[in-house]
């Protein structure tokens, strides 16, 4: 991480003011501008069923829960107060059981983010593509497994699942979505939907993501689509964007620095093969 972007996720992490009533704004402007707002899942019911008009306009809204599921709590609550909902996708580091039975309850998406890529290479300290695919029968089995015990954890069926961006991921050029690459393991699993599927990605005309200070939005602020009257606009969020909860954040930054260390440590030897 080079020094400015240190400063930035710093600030990010430490300082940045709660910014939970813009995204109350956000919502309230796309709902006076007649946008129909969706959780993946209900969004891609429809989209089975040909079933959006011609003159709809559709809102996703795709949490990612990273970290802060006290964050998570506080936007769903947000979303309750307007009457929508959208999908939280949490990992198995924010698992909150409660709360995922509340979203799925109050009609929302409670689903999986999933990171078995990353989490088994660094554990096994894969250092290249090829290692990481040479274990793929090990990460299905992972992500089975996982998949399995969060069903029974939460008593929720989770058949849609969303990918996490880990570092590691992007160093080794091998995202978590080419475990669901077979379609006969998805089935095994029964995994309907990830999320970035073309299936569903295709009829997005507009994809906006939160990203650190100073940036906030990319590739652009939403409130332009929606502005604009973009017919499918997808909004992916993570808490740690829109509330500095400094302890998550240290906690998690901690993590990371703890994890990259162990895996460097790691990959000073050869991968083991066992
Ligand atoms: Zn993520």
């Amino acid at each position: 991480m080079d020094a400015r972007r240190l400063i930035y996720r710093l600030y990010s992490d430490i300082l940045l003011t709660d910014r939970l009533g813009e995204w109350r704004l956000l919502l309230e402007r796309a709902l006076e501008r007649g946008y129909l707002v969706h959780s993946i899942r209900s969004a891609w019911d429809l989209l089975k069923a040909d079933a959006i008009g011609s003159d709809s306009k559709v809102l996703v809204l795709r949490h990612d829960v990273d970290t802060d599921p006290g964050t998570a709590a506080r936007m769903w609550e947000i979303e309750r107060s307007l009457h929508i909902r959208g999908s939280y996708y949490f990992r198995l580091s924010t698992v909150d059981t409660a709360l995922m039975r509340r979203i799925e309850e109050g009609g929302g998406e409670a689903g999986y983010h999933y990171e078995e890529v990353a989490a088994v290479a660094k554990r096994r300290g894969l250092a290249t593509r090829s290692e990481v695919l040479s274990c793929l029968d090990l990460i299905r089995e992972t992500f089975a497994d996982n998949l399995r015990r969060l069903r029974e954890r939460t008593g929720l069926p989770i058949r849609i699942v969303a990918s996490h961006g880990d570092w590691l991921n992007r160093r080794l050029g091998v995202p978590n979505t080419v475990l669901l690459d077979d379609p006969s393991f998805r089935e095994h699993v029964g995994v309907d939907l990830e999320v970035y599927d073309q299936a569903f990605m295709a009829s997005v005309t507009s994809r906006c993501s939160d990203a650190l200070y100073p940036m906030l939005w990319k590739p652009r602020d939403p409130s332009e689509a929606i502005r604009a009257g973009e017919r499918f606009v997808y909004v992916l969020v993570h808490p740690r964007h829109w509330h500095a909860n400094l302890r998550e954040n240290l906690a998690s930054d901690l993590i990371r620095a703890w994890e990259t260390a162990a895996f460097h440590l790691k990959t000073l030897r050869p991968a083991r093969r066992d």
